[in-house]
């Protein structure tokens, strides 16, 4: 259909069911479901462009609206043979509205129009049944009462529910002919005196009115508030259509009823008929709850020759839109209705179990599968999730920083975290102002983690989600009192052992336990994502730090690993005091010998990814945070020299006391405690180590240790430190490849921003390389490549491109560089105010900003491929994983994206809808 110039109604005969704009979804629908043979009552659509005009004129129609709807009426009374506003055969029609997209209940609906004090007798005259005459007749005073004559609605509920208790019934069934005919007239009365006027008697009057309404609705509050909340915008639905639709009856006897129905179970796609009905009932009924509908199945055995009809038009429905439907239907006499149908709104599982499914009927192909699932919708799958239907109220709300539900018991401290899993094998959650490497044994031992402070690629939130456990970080109304083992949230005080439940894929935070869902990877998944894989041009990899995280990432599918942060290897308990003594050393002979002992350690860390890995590349990332990261805070230490101190004046006194006792007494039962008690020197060797710490804290404090003394920067210093990781990861690989293991390993050197920096490493490399393939007798296998996460790489990617084999895009840091945003405070300080007020459209953290962070990735492809054609070049910072910045990726060419292990089914499917979208445009 084109739409014609001047027409704004077009009956369901005649308008185009894909026209969805003009004639909203639902009238769309109403056209295409008529012209294929389905039997929709007769009826007609007016234009979402008649509303658009009419909001525009001040409402007032557009010329030539309301002659048009009179010949669509004259239409309908002809092929009803009914006549509007006729006292012995009356036609009554509904007025819905209808936009392109679905917004339930934001926009109005009337039923029964063309009612009044004759037509009601020509209904009765019709039907022979006076109570439903009535009921039809004050429904309709009431809902037109409401919408089109804004009466409220409490005006009509007290004498209703007044009535009912009068009559000592609890549900509307039980009032009579004679009450409904009372209460009729009470509702005139209502009208009357709420508006000052009659009701309209006039069915054209009515109809005009009913018309204004629903067209006004489209800018209500209501609608206006939903389409900000859900992004909808006027490229999406501009404006509502109105159905006016003659109206069927399920209310009119025992061969009458009404009911909904999914071709397939929502709840889980299973492809079973899925509904419910109401004999003798209008759809409202079954809508509002009042009464109890039963299950569709039992139809077959109350109507079977309807059942069979209802089967009949749930196939031709599924077929014609190749589509799960969501349809409504009504029985007249006998005489089966569908009145509206529109794609079933269905939860993930249930997606992907009918994507695959479809495809194996014949009903879709794979791409169009793949194409019905939003990518992020997988969350759903992956994550454990609230139970949908608790109805739980946050306490407070952070950053969703790591996705998935989970309840615990509430704990301050790493270590009271481990010794409590240890006494009590109970679900803990650790909760902190933030975290460092030092609390991942609590990381361990803990479900979830909870911070007060943090962005999204805080410490808390990117060891999370490599863990696959949730978080949620900055959590600012949360005030956390670790030496008290409590924590305030406004007048609420949660202690040590209090259960908590939290969200990390909203923010959210319970109090208390809240019912969780697990997670599902099924196998209709495994095999989507094996036709996402099949078509995706970009390789999906995944960011895990050991072994358990590479054997989660492989189990989703990852393809290698595309960055092994190695500080995180350092992180277990035994591995810190080492680390430590690295750090506080002073001189190069104790910092190597400290080297020397994690060496074999690291080496074993790599024989282990490298073999779980086997075949695919694993790029490890040398050392990279401020090496202080590893060290307690100043104030911690402080803390505990206080402490420390005061213990070793109390065994002062202790040492007075076994002195003095031993001097009253001979008896050495009573000493021996005290005597124990007193030796300080225990306590003198902590005091003197924690003071040496103290000092190294403060000498190596900086004060933005962010763009300070970190990656390649700490290698160049102190050359040591890498030497002892590269010569762990070629000696990995050797011992790999002797044993017929194949590895890819790839060295990747942090921070980097002039080839300079890249070219003292190579060396460094080189001298490494020789050493062990001399040593082991066989040439390890490797690549070299940089990370491209300072601004000034970008820009010297054709010189950086001659040093190294691949690229990798650090873009949280290039996020952090290129906005001088960072990336620890802005989320939960300016950003949700930029957001807010338009002026950063999205958290950059989150969706890679492909105007400013994008453009510099392009050009620095761009010239790296200049020098290297093929050259391999990733991203590995969070936006790996998030489908619009994959789309991204895949349009400036990258090789990989890579990811936290549990979105790697997430990335696969983005990286697919990159290519199908790309061919579709
Ligand atoms: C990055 O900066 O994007 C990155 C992956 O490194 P990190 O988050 O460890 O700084
Ligand atoms: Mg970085």
């Amino acid at each position: 259909m084109s739409n014609k110039q001047g027409q704004y109604v077009y009956s369901f005969t005649e308008g185009d069911g894909k026209a969805r704009q003009l004639l909203g979804g639902k009238g769309a629908n109403l056209c295409e479901m008529t012209q294929i043979g389905l039997n929709v009552p007769p009826g007609y659509t007016i234009t979402t462009e008649a509303c658009l005009k009419y909001l525009e004129n001040n409402n007032t129609y557009p010329d030539g609206l309301m002659e048009e709807v009179k010949e669509q009426m004259t239409a309908l009374e002809k092929v009803t043979g009914k006549g509007f506003g006729d006292a012995h055969n009356p036609l009554l029609v509904s007025v819905r509205s209808g936009s392109a997209m679905s917004m339930p209940g934001m926009m109005d609906t009337i039923l029964n129009l063309g009612m009044n004090s004759e037509t009601l007798q020509g209904e009765i005259e019709q039907t022979g049944d006076e109570r439903f005459a009535y009921d039809a007749y004050r429904r309709f005073i009431q809902l037109f009462g409401k919408v089109a004559l804004n009466v409220d609605d409490e005006h009509f509920d007290e004498p209703f529910e007044a009535l009912k208790k009068r009559e000592g019934v609890k549900e509307d069934v039980g009032l009579s002919a004679d009450n409904l005919k009372e209460i009729s007239e009470v509702f005139l009365d209502v009208v009357h005196a709420q508006t000052g006027q009659a009701f309209p008697e006039d069915p054209y009057i009515q109809l005009d009115l009913a018309i204004k309404a629903v067209l006004g609705s489209w800018s209500g509050k209501r609608a206006v508030d939903y389409r900000r909340e859900f992004n909808i915008t006027p490229e999406m639905a501009n404006g509502t259509a109105v159905n006016i639709c003659t109206m069927v009856f399920g209310n009119r006897g025992d061969d009458c009823a009404t009911g909904v129905a999914f071709t397939r179970n929502p709840g889980n796609g299973e492809n079973i008929f899925y509904g419910e009905y109401l004999v003798n009932a209008q759809g409202e009924d079954v809508v509002a709850g009042i009464r109890t509908p039963k299950p569709i199945a039992q139809m077959a055995e109350e109507m079977p020759d309807l059942y069979r009809q209802l089967e009949e038009l749930r196939s031709k429905l599924e077929t014609h839109y190749s589509e799960i439907q969501d349809f409504e239907f009504t029985i007249e006499k006998g005489i089966l209705y569908c009145l509206q149908t529109r794609n079933g709104k269905m939860n993930t599982q249930a997606m992907v179990r009918t994507s695959v499914e479809l495809v194996q009927e014949g009903l879709i192909n794979e791409e169009q599968a793949l194409l019905r699932i939003a990518p992020e919708s997988l969350e759903q799958m992956l994550f454990p999730r609230l139970d949908p239907n608790a109805n739980a109220t946050a306490l407070a709300t952070g950053l969703p920083a790591s996705p998935g539900a989970a309840c615990g018991h509430v704990v301050f401290d790493a270590d009271r975290a481990v010794a409590q899993k240890a006494a009590n094998d109970r679900p803990l959650i650790l909760l902190r102002e933030e975290t460092k490497p030092e609390d991942i044994h609590g990381f361990f031992v803990s479900e979830a983690i909870l911070t007060s402070r943090g962005g999204k690629t805080s410490h808390a939130a990117v060891v999370a989600r490599g863990m696959g456990k949730p978080c949620v970080a900055g959590a600012a109304g949360i005030e956390v009192d670790v030496l008290a083992r409590r924590a305030h949230i406004g007048d609420v005080v949660i202690k040590e052992g209090d259960l908590i439940t939290l969200d990390g894929t909203t923010g959210s935070v319970y109090l208390g336990a809240v019912d969780t869902v697990e997670a599902e990877f099924s196998d209709e998944l495994k095999t989507l994502l094996s036709w996402a894989d099949k078509r995706a041009r970009l390789k999906v990899m995944a960011n895990a730090d050991v072994p358990e995280d590479a054997e989660r990432a492989l189990k989703y599918g990852a393809m290698g690993i595309g960055l092994c942060r190695t500080e995180r290897m350092f992180n277990a308990a035994e591995r810190l005091p080492i680390v430590l003594e690295m750090i506080v050393s002073d001189t190069l002979e104790q910092r190597q010998a400290a080297l020397d002992r994690l060496l074999p350690i690291q080496r074993q860390d790599f024989v282990e990814l490298f073999t779980t890995m086997s075949p695919r590349p694993v790029t490890v990332r040398l050392l990279d945070p401020p090496i202080h990261e590893f060290l307690p805070s100043e104030n911690q230490l402080i803390d505990d020299l206080v402490q420390l101190k005061h213990l070793r004046d109390s065994m002062r006194g202790s040492e007075v006391l076994s002195a003095t006792l031993s001097l009253l007494s001979t008896e050495n039962g009573v000493l021996a405690p005290i005597q124990q008690l007193a030796d300080s020197s225990l306590v003198d060797e902590a005091i003197e180590k924690k003071e040496a710490i103290l000092k190294k804290v403060r000498s190596l404090f900086e004060v933005n240790p962010m763009l300070g003394h970190r990656g390649v920067r700490l290698g160049i210093t102190f050359p040591e430190i890498y030497a002892m990781q590269i010569r762990a990861v070629l000696e990995a690989a050797c011992e790999c490849q002797k044993k017929g293991v194949e590895v890819h390993p790839e060295i990747m050197i942090p921070q980097v921003c002039t080839s300079e920096e890249l070219i003292t490493i190579k060396v460094i490399v080189e001298t490494i390389r020789k050493e062990v393939e001399q040593a082991q007798g066989i040439a390890p296998i490797f690549k070299f490549g940089t990370m491209m996460e300072v601004v000034r790489a970008c820009m010297r990617a054709e010189q950086l491109a001659q040093e190294v084999e691949f690229f990798s895009f650090g873009t949280n840091d290039l996020t952090q560089a290129a906005f001088s945003f960072s990336r620890e405070d802005a989320e939960n300080k300016f950003l949700p105010m930029y957001n807010e007020a338009g002026i950063l459209q999205d958290n950059p953290f989150e969706v890679l900003d492909t105007k400013g962070v994008g453009k510099l990735m392009e050009l620095a492809v761009g010239w790296g491929r200049g020098v290297r054609k093929d050259m391999k070049i990733g991203i590995c910072g969070e936006h790996g994983g998030h489908p619009a910045s994959i789309n991204f990726c895949h349009k400036i060419g990258l090789t990989y994206v890579s990811c936290s292990g549990p979105r790697v089914p997430i990335a696969r499917l983005a990286a697919a809808h990159a290519v199908l979208l790309e061919s579709s445009s």
